[in-house]
């Protein structure tokens, strides 16, 4: 408890008005239980695994530190293309901020019970929302996309109510930050613009100081979010990532994946799959996802027409579709081993996620596939449907310069061998309410280093079984 005490700070957002957040405690479970803890992120904050116990006793507050207040953020949203003016953590805390390296996290406790934004909710989590949250984050940073990441999840006996009775878990998870499009939305639609102002200020100083100096820092916080949203988009798309409720109270205005609801990797190629439910006009589909990017960022950058120029925030907004599509060529150039630029490489490209489409190809083994083309040694089939593009794409090598070796290993770099399915999530969830989490501790070694082969686990890596197409995820959660 003593080593927490001195590193979690209050968060500076709870200093600025109180138009911004509530003060909130948790409400906490009874008899809580450690469920799984995130050793690597608590080893990176410093902080022992004997604390376990205590830690989980604070974030669920059955303990409080003095001087650390919780707050619950305020913010709006546009959810399912509609404006929603108030939202605003409904079942979470902002508890404080840790100091990690140079840098300060936020530390968000999820499921917390109800806050003055609960609306009509209990203010919880059941737990196989909070398993797939807590997995997947660690999942995103695992390849390398930015992400809010979870440091611990526990469980209780409380019952809460969805479409059946369920038991009530929290996780408590770390960002760089919580502030959301949503949050800049509020105030400007509030016409509340001096606070809209004030929380520009509040980013800019946390986030970019340096550019405080400069005489458009609010131009400069603006194309920041857009290229860091674009390019936050065009990494999801490369490893075939569905967010499932992009509303832009889901965006972080850092670009980092934030809010995990029914999310889903996809299996067979499809580009229009629908990972939510809910969704049925197909807003969030896997195709749409860089277009919802860049609508979500018009309704922020509307927000800002007091500060910047309507020409201006044109001109930042045209940067989103030139970072996205630099960014996803420049991840498939490297997802096939291409160093050296050849006209064709787009149609390569195009050819590859064709063929993928129309044979409903596995998005995540096919790509991983690639190096074995280029591996004489290599003995594994290659797909049936693969076979004239396989003779291109061999072509295509031909004239790359490195080493061949150096290129294989390229590309079971970028390439992951392991993805956090559905189903494996599902069959995680199927025992965690059983009361065992051998597969949670399974899943979490393969997330953490998806690259690696570990043999061991190879039917990890394998199809999705049919089974695995009738779990359906819907907002409730
Ligand atoms: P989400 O799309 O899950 O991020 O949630 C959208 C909004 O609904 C946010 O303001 C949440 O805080 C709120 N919300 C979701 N679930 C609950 C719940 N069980 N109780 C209270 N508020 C909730
Ligand atoms: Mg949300």
């Amino acid at each position: 408890m003593e080593s927490i005490k001195k590193i979690l700070k209050q968060h500076s957002y709870a200093s600025l008005n109180h138009d911004f957040f509530s003060k909130q405690l948790q409400q906490p479970l009874n008899n809580p239980f450690l469920i799984h803890v995130n050793k690597i992120l608590l080893n990176e904050f410093g902080l022992s695994e004997r604390s376990c116990e205590d830690l989980m006793l604070l974030f669920n507050g059955s303990i409080q530190i003095p001087d650390v207040q919780a707050i619950s953020m305020n913010y709006a949203g546009h959810q399912f293309g509609q404006y929603v003016p108030q939202l605003g953590d409904g079942r979470g805390v902002l508890l404080g901020e840790i100091k990690v390296k140079d840098k300060y996290l936020d530390i968000h406790v999820k499921g917390s019970g109800k806050t003055p934004y609960s609306r009509f909710g209990d203010g919880r989590a059941v737990l196989r929302s909070s398993l797939r949250e807590y997995l997947c984050g660690e999942a995103m940073h695992g390849l390398g996309i930015p992400s809010s990441r979870s440091l611990m999840i526990f469980g209780s006996d409380d019952i809460v109510y969805r479409e059946k009775s369920e038991t009530a878990a929290m996780i408590a998870r770390t960002a760089e930050t919580h502030i959301r499009f949503g949050s800049f939305e509020k105030f400007y639609h509030d016409g509340l613009f001096d606070r809209h102002k004030e929380l520009c200020n509040y980013a800019i100083s946390q986030y970019f100081p340096d550019e405080n100096k400069l005489n458009n820092k609010y131009s400069y916080l603006l194309e920041n979010i857009v290229t860091r949203t674009a390019s936050l988009i065009a990494n999801w798309q490369s490893v075939g990532f569905c967010h499932g409720v992009m509303n832009t109270d889901n965006m972080s205005i850092l670009g980092e994946t934030l809010d995990y609801g029914p999310f889903g990797f996809i299996d067979n190629f499809n580009p229009s799959h629908i990972c939510n439910l809910s969704d049925s006009s197909g807003r969030y589909s896997y195709q749409n996802q860089p277009y919802i990017g860049m609508w979500n960022c018009s309704a922020l950058a509307h927000t800002f027409e007091n500060l910047i120029s309507k020409e201006e925030i044109k001109s930042i907004m045209s940067m989103y579709e030139k970072t996205y599509t630099k960014r996803l060529f420049a991840l498939y150039k490297n997802k096939l081993g291409l160093n050296e630029t050849c006209d064709t490489d787009e149609l390569l490209v195009q050819e590859l996620l064709n063929i993928m489409e129309v044979q409903k190809l596995d998005f995540t083994r096919t790509f991983r596939s690639l190096s074995n083309i280029l591996d004489a040694n290599n003995s594994i089939e290659v797909d049936n449907g693969l076979e004239n593009w396989s003779q291109k794409f061999k072509e295509r090598h031909d004239i790359e310069i490195t080493d061949i070796n150096s290129r294989i290993a390229q590309m079971n770099q970028i390439n992951p061998k392991f993805i956090l399915r559905n189903y494996l999530l599902q069959n995680a969830i199927d025992q965690a309410e059983e009361g065992s989490y051998k597969e949670i501790d399974i899943l979490m070694k393969l997330i953490t280093n998806p690259y690696e082969e570990n043999l061991e686990y190879e039917k990890y890596a394998q199809k999705a079984p049919e089974w695995a197409t009738s779990i359906g995820l819907s907002c409730s959660s």
